[in-house]
C-alpha cells in the first residue's frame, strides 16, 4: 500500500511516534494509502522548522522575482504530474478523475503562478506630506502561517491557501484533512524539487480537535492561521488563536440561493444550476443548493432541471465519464444520508435521486420543503437541492438573505437593471448573474455571517499575509 508521509524541514518522514492511519478509498471503501499520523511531537518539530526558515532561511529575503521563479517551477511539475496527483485526491475522496485533469490540478498550478507574478507586480502606497515628510508602506511578510484546508478540493484549496503566504516570503506549515492525506504530500516533494529551501513548505498529516490541527493553532511561534472548513471548526480555531492574538482568515459554510426569474433564458439556468449543486456530489460549500424559481416558470424549469439531474453520469470516479463519484467517506455518507429521513419527517416531495449504491447518492431533488426544516436551513454538503416558488424580485431576496450563511449567491435573469438591484441587495460575498464558478483571482473571495472571516484573492491576500509597516522620512 502506498505511504503518505509528513514533509519537515525539507524531509519525507514518518510520525515521531511511528504511527499511521488508513486512507480509504470511498468508491471501493477498502484502503488505499497509509498516512503518518501526526502527533504534539511532529506538529512543534514543524513549527520549528518553518520558524527557523522564516528567522534564519532565505526566503524571506530572497525577493519577489527569486520567489517567483520557484513558484513557477513547482507548477510546471504539478502540471507534469498531472496523473499522479489527479490519482491523489480522487482515490482519497471520489471526486471524479475528469474534474481533477480538466479543472482541479490546472487552477492549483495557476493558484502559485498567480500571487508569484502578483506579488512580484503589484505597487506600495506612497503618500505626499504636506508637512515636508516621505511616506511609504512597506509589506513584509507576517512570518510563520498554518494553513488549514477541508477534503472537498483538497489540492485546490490547499494550492488556495498557501500560494500568496509563500508569495509574500512567509513560511507556511499545511495541514491536509484527514479524509485527503495524499496530494499535499506530493505537492510538498515536488516544491523542494523546484528548488523551495527546506522548511518553508511543511505538510503535516494527521486529525484536527485533540490533535495536530488544534495544536498548530494553539502555537505561540505562529503568525497568521489561514483556515477552510466548517463553521463550528472555525469557532473552535478562533477560539485557539485568539489566546496569543493570532490573525484568521476563514472560508466556512455556505447554504447558497440559486434565484432563476421567470425572464431567465432557461437554456442557461437549467445547465448552471445543475452544476451549481451536483458537480462534486455537492461536497461544494459554494453550492446553489436552496433553489427558488418565480411562480410563472416554476413547472417549466423543475421538469427540465429534473430530466438534466437524471442524465448525469454516476459511477466509478476514476472512470473518465462520471460525473458524481460517492461521498468522500462513510461518515459524511452518513450525515448526507440523514437528511432523507428529516425530508420525510419535515416535509418536501423527492422527485428524483435518493440513495444509491455503496456510499453514493444520487442528484436528489426535493420540491416545496418547509422553509424552516432542517434540510433547507443547515449545509448537507451533499447532491442535494430544495426548491422552492417566489413570487416577485422582494420576496427572492428576502427568502435568499433568510440564512445564517452568506457566501454566494447566483441571480438568473435577462433583465440588466434587476440583475444589478438584485446583486446589490443579496448579503453574500460573492453573487453570479446568469453564471457560476467563474473566478478571477485579483476579486475578493469570502462570507458573509457564519460563512467566514476575511477576504481572500489578490490584495486582500497580500493584507492578510503582509505586515504593512508605514516609513516616514524627514525630506
Ligand atoms: P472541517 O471543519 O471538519 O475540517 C477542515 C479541517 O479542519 C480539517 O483539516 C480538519 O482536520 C481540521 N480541524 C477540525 N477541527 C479542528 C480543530 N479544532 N483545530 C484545528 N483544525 C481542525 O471541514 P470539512 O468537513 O473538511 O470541510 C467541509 C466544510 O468546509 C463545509 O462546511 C464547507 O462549506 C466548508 N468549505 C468552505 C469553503 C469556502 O471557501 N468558504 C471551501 C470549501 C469548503
Amino acid at each position: 500500500m502506498k505511504f503518505v508521509p509528513h514533509v519537515i524541514d525539507g524531509r519525507e518522514v514518518e510520525s515521531l511516534d511511528g504511527k499511521r492511519f488508513q486512507s480509504i478509498n470511498p468508491y471501493t471503501r477498502k484502503p488505499w494509502a497509509e498516512v503518518a499520523m501526526g502527533s504534539r511531537m511532529d506538529a512543534e518539530r514543524a513549527v520549528v522548522a518553518a520558524r527557523r526558515a522564516f528567522d534564519e532561511g532565505p526566503w524571506p529575503k530572497m525577493g519577489y522575482n527569486a520567489r517567483a521563479k520557484i513558484l513557477h517551477r513547482l507548477a510546471d511539475l504539478m502540471e507534469k504530474h498531472v496523473d499522479e496527483l489527479a490519482e491523489a485526491d480522487t482515490c482519497d475522496m471520489g471526486k471524479p478523475i475528469t474534474d481533477m485533469k480538466v479543472a482541479d490540478v490546472p487552477r492549483s498550478a495557476h493558484n502559485f503562478r498567480f500571487f508569484a507574478d502578483f506579488a512580484k507586480l503589484a505597487s506600495a502606497e506612497s503618500f505626499p506630506s504636506d508637512t515636508g515628510h516621505h511616506m511609504y508602506t512597506r509589506y513584509e511578510p507576517a512570518g510563520v502561517v498554518v494553513a488549514i484546508a477541508p477534503w472537498n478540493f483538497p489540492l485546490m484549496l490547499e494550492t488556495w491557501k498557501i500560494a500568496p503566504p509563500l508569495s509574500w516570503g512567509n513560511t507556511v506549515i499545511l495541514k491536509p484533512a484527514e479524509d485527503t492525506p495524499t496530494s499535499a504530500s506530493i505537492m510538498a516533494k515536488l516544491a523542494l524539487e523546484a528548488g523551495m529551501p527546506p522548511g518553508v513548505l511543511n505538510v503535516v498529516q494527521g486529525f484536527g480537535p485533540e490533535a495536530v490541527g488544534q495544536f498548530l493553532t494553539e502555537s505561540p511561534e505562529i503568525d497568521r492561521i489561514t483556515f477552510t472548513g466548517e463553521s463550528a471548526t472555525g469557532r473552535a480555531i478562533a477560539r485557539a488563536a485568539s489566546a496569543n492574538l493570532i490573525p484568521v482568515s476563514f472560508e466556512l459554510g455556505g447554504k447558497g440561493a440559486n434565484l432563476v426569474f421567470a425572464d431567465a433564458d432557461l437554456d442557461k439556468a437549467v445547465p448552471w444550476s445543475i452544476r451549481a449543486i451536483f458537480s462534486n456530489a455537492g461536497q461544494v460549500c459554494l453550492a446553489g443548493s436552496r433553489l427558488f424559481v418565480e411562480d410563472r416558470i416554476f413547472d417549466a424549469f423543475v421538469e427540465k432541471f429534473v430530466a438534466a439531474a437524471k442524465q448525469m453520469v454516476i459511477g466509478d470516479p476514476l472512470d473518465a465519464k462520471t460525473q458524481v463519484g460517492p461521498l468522500s467517506s462513510e461518515t459524511h455518507f452518513k450525515k448526507v444520508s440523514s437528511y432523507f429521513d428529516a425530508i420525510a419527517k419535515e416535509g418536501g416531495e423527492i422527485l428524483t435521486g435518493g440513495i444509491g449504491d455503496g456510499w453514493t447518492v444520487k442528484p436528489t431533488v426535493v420540491v416545496n420543503p418547509p422553509l424552516n426544516s432542517r434540510a433547507v436551513r443547515e449545509e448537507i454538503f451533499g447532491p442535494v437541492v430544495m426548491v422552492n416558488r417566489f413570487s416577485g424580485e422582494e420576496e427572492a431576496v428576502r427568502l435568499a438573505n433568510d440564512t445564517v450563511y452568506g457566501l454566494n449567491a447566483m441571480v438568473f435573469t435577462e433583465s440588466l437593471r434587476r440583475a444589478h438591484r438584485v446583486a446589490a441587495a443579496l448579503h453574500a460575498g460573492t453573487v453570479w448573474v446568469n453564471c457560476f464558478f467563474i473566478r478571477d483571482l485579483r476579486a475578493p473571495f469570502g462570507g458573509v455571517g457564519d460563512s467566514g472571516i476575511g477576504r481572500e484573492g489578490g490584495s486582500y491576500s497580500r493584507e492578510f499575509c503582509t505586515e504593512p509597516k508605514a516609513v516616514v522620512m524627514e525630506i
